[in-house]
């Protein structure tokens, strides 16, 4: 099998060491990616502190024309790379076609908004003593950022940081998960074919340990992060005065009130509480249903579950697949059957075969037992019921977490409502909490994160408000 090479100040580069990656259906070697050594590692930070300013400069219709590029060959390589995510993550290709998908909305998101990049002119002369000056505020980025993404969406999540640091100009060094580096490094491949500089863009898969001194790196001022709580808070420990941005992990609540559609309900819930097989920070965790309602939710929930086909994820009609690794797996049927040694009722589920856990629903599930209060990461709900809406939002915000909240409601009022009492990033009304377009400002409260993503967003975060005083005028 050849040996990818990895991306160093946007030239291919391999170093004096390798990492296999597995598919976890079958255990096949799927890929071996080369490691930089150390001194690769320095020569990435290095080119990318030189090219700063002229990254900062560059017109933005380099930018943007690199972004559009970046989004065509997805789009041209789109099955390719599918397949390529497919086989490193495991994820059926179903999902791993959408995945793909949304990578080229990105890219593309963040060439129109390099092109909206503005300054903006504050009078100053509302006061007597600033007659004659005017402020002139624009966006300066911080300088190179540091990317650290997980395996989850192994294009995608790169794509979120890698674009808008393009858009706004800063150099980007990508620390991909070692599960999954293959699609980073392919987006590294596209990368290349720009016109943007030397120095612009690195993709280094280094061991967790390695990527310590990235982090420690004076000349990479940002920290763009999106993984598990205690990775990101640890990092955030390590460099308290950088600029750290956490995307991090939720037990998301899709909540079920009397007035909803609950065929449209169940058939949402059930498909999203096991999509990627539950490895999304917002998959559907804790379903929160009203009691009147309840009976009849469950009655079409359970067969919707029943319905999802799990197995190979190269077969097109594989709905779930197996998680990332056996361990993963073995966790979360651990979890489960710690949930039900407590007391929970298992209503389907609860097996593993490999990698793959069947979807799995509880109900009456203590409130301290892990598939309630922990992030389950695996294909697993839990049923809670309410009496009513006060209630459901207690529920909603009885979590350390805070990412995103999906109400199931045909109400204004309720929707209105949910927006201000739920303590989260985003409420998504009449849906799955796991619903995310990726123009949308996303990100977390509470143990969920600090700092949003988005295009937009991440543009804002990558970047600080420059003030220039003219006076005289
Ligand atoms: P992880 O925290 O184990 O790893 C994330 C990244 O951090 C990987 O690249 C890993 O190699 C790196 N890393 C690990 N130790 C490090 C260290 N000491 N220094 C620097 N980097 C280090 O997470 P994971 O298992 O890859 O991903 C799953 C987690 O990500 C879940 O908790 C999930 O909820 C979260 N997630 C959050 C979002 C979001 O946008 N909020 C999106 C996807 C995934």
């Amino acid at each position: 099998m050849d040996v990818r090479p990895f991306w160093l100040a946007g030239r291919p580069a391999t170093g004096d060491a390798e990492l296999t990656v597995t598919n976890s259906h079958d255990g096949r070697v799927v890929g071996v990616c080369s490691v930089p050594t150390a001194g690769q590692v320095e020569e990435a930070v290095a080119a990318a502190a030189a090219v700063q300013k002229q990254a900062a400069a560059l017109p933005v219709h380099v930018r943007a024309e690199a972004l559009v590029h970046v989004s065509r060959r997805l789009a041209e390589r789109a099955e390719e790379i599918a397949r390529l995510i497919m086989e490193e993550n495991g994820k059926p290709i179903f999902w791993a076609r959408g995945e793909v998908n949304r990578a080229i909305s990105t890219f593309r998101f963040a060439a129109e908004e390099t092109r909206r990049l503005g300054g903006e002119a504050v009078r100053l002369d509302t006061e007597a003593a600033s007659a004659g000056r005017l402020a002139y505020v624009s966006r300066v980025p911080h300088g190179p950022v540091l990317a650290i993404t997980p395996f989850n969406f192994p294009l995608n999540l790169v794509a979120h940081k890698v674009a808008p640091a393009i858009a706004v100009g800063a150099p980007i060094i990508v620390k991909p998960a070692p599960a999954t580096p293959i699609s980073s490094l392919v987006l590294g491949e596209i990368l290349a074919e720009t016109a943007l500089p030397e120095g612009m863009f690195s993709v280094l898969p280094v061991p967790n340990d390695r990527a310590a001194a990235l982090v420690d790196d004076p000349r990479l001022p940002i920290v763009s992060f999106t993984g598990s709580g205690p990775v990101g808070y640890a990092i955030m420990d390590q460099v308290p005065r950088k600029h750290v941005t956490l995307e991090l992990g939720g037990n998301a609540a899709a909540v079920v009130l009397a007035d909803a559609d609950l065929d449209w309900a169940a058939s949402r819930v059930a498909l999203f509480s096991n999509y990627q097989a539950g490895q999304s920070c917002i998959a559907v965790q804790r379903v929160i249903v009203e009691e009147s309602v309840r009976e009849d939710f469950v009655a079409k929930l359970i067969p919707a579950v029943e319905a999802l086909v799990t197995g190979d994820p190269a077969d097109d009609r594989t709905q779930v697949g197996p998680l990332v690794s056996v361990e993963a797996a073995e966790r979360v049927e651990q979890w489960v059957k710690e949930a039900v040694a407590a007391g929970a009722r298992l209503l389907t589920g609860g097996t593993r075969d490999g990698a793959t856990v069947a979807p799995t629903v509880l109900a009456d599930v203590p409130h301290d037992a892990k598939v309630s209060c922990e992030e389950v990461f695996g294909p697993v709900m839990i049923i809670q019921t309410v009496s009513g809406v006060d209630e459901a939002f207690a529920a909603v915000n009885d979590s350390k977490y805070g990412l995103q909240a999906g109400i199931f409601t045909r109400s204004l009022d309720v929707a209105f409502r949910a927006n201000r009492e739920l303590e989260v990033g985003g409420v998504i009304i009449g849906d799955v909490p796991s619903y995310r377009a990726d123009q949308m400002p996303y990100g977390g409260v509470k143990d969920s994160g600090v700092g949003r993503e988005g295009v937009r967003s991440a543009m804002a975060d990558f970047t600080y408000e420059k003030v220039m005083v003219l006076t005289g005028l």
